[in-house]
């Protein structure tokens, strides 16, 4: 399959994409706002455009990857007419309702629409450990598979544009709780340590694993609505004992902020009644938002 690409954008992100298509061989047209930096793929063989309208029209195939949606619209706004009869695969960082919004956009132009969310820093891209998330058209996404997989893993969620960022924001979440957790976590042993990095691979890595081995038994409890304890962790016993990660971090100089709303969601899921529950008895509470 020697069909070609265009890839707008080439930040960090759409520089490793335009690479990854390159290096496998994709005749590779290439657009940014700041040109300079499309200089190193040209010297490696991708076609530089003159236009986003010139770069649109190159290829049947266009991904698109800047920093937000206002620089999406920024630079394809001029290029619409073009996208006529084209797959237009956004793999920009957004919410739902903007992938929806462009979903719209797109279909307007005459343009298939693929949303993406790229789990993968841009070293790993071309690497199978990469994953990226698709939705929007099925059409477009079996039609170009073979293409897209050259980025990584592909996993097509739903004819809804708004599932793959959906989904990349629900995993960004996870990540930043866990970053959270060891920025906090970090702050705290510091104080008393000359480093942190030994304490992180030989004592918090490891228990991070085993915890993150808990999640989809927590995951089961949200999905059957059955938040009994069987593994003697109630939210009474963890909700009596998360102040003391509050004033531990206080008594040694550290801002426990970003403990608060924890410890109060576990404050508030005893107050309603689930003290003798799990951990996920919390989702519940996360759907049913405080009263202001
Ligand atoms: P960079 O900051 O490296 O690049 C930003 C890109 O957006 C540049 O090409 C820049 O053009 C362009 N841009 C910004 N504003 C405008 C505008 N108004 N008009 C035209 N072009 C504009 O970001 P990344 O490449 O790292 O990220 C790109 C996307 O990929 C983001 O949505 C990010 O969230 C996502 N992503 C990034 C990951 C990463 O680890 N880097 C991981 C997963 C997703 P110019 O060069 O002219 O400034």
């Amino acid at each position: 399959d020697r069909s070609a690409v265009t890839v707008i954008g080439l930040g960090a992100m759409g520089a490793a994409l335009a690479n990854a298509f390159l290096d496998s061989g994709r005749p590779t047209t290439v657009w940014n706002r700041s040109p300079e930096k499309a200089d190193g793929l040209v010297a490696e063989g991708a076609v530089r455009a003159a236009t986003a309208t010139e770069a649109v029209s190159a290829s049947p195939l266009v991904v698109v990857c800047v920093l937000d949606y206002r620089a999406v619209h920024d630079v394809l706004g001029p290029a619409g007419a073009a996208l006529s009869g084209r797959v237009l695969v956004n793999l920009t960082n957004g919410t739902p309702e903007q992938a929806r919004r462009t979903a719209a956009w797109a279909a307007e132009r005459g343009a298939d629409y693929l949303d993406g969310g790229i789990m993968a820093v841009p070293p790993m891209i071309g690497s199978p450990e990469s994953v990226l998330l698709y939705s929007g058209s099925a059409d477009a996404f079996e039609a170009h598979r073979r293409t897209l997989e050259i980025l990584g893993t592909g996993r097509h969620l739903g004819a809804d544009a708004g599932l793959a960022p959906l989904h990349d924001l629900a995993m960004l979440t996870g990540a930043y709780g866990m970053f959270a957790g060891f920025l906090q976590a970090v702050a705290m042993v510091g104080t008393e340590r000359a480093e942190v990095a030994e304490f992180t691979s030989s004592l918090l890595v490891p228990w991070l694993n085993a915890m993150t081995t808990e999640l989809p038994r927590l995951a089961e409890r949200v999905d059957t609505g059955d938040h009994a304890t069987d593994v003697g962790s109630n939210l009474a016993m963890q909700a009596a004992a998360f102040p003391n990660l509050v004033d531990a971090a206080g008594a040694q100089g550290v801002d426990a902020g970003l403990l608060a709303p924890v410890r109060a969601l576990l404050d508030r899921g005893v107050a309603e009644g689930h003290g003798a529950e799990e951990l996920s008895s919390l989702v519940e509470l996360l759907r049913k938002p405080a009263p202001a």
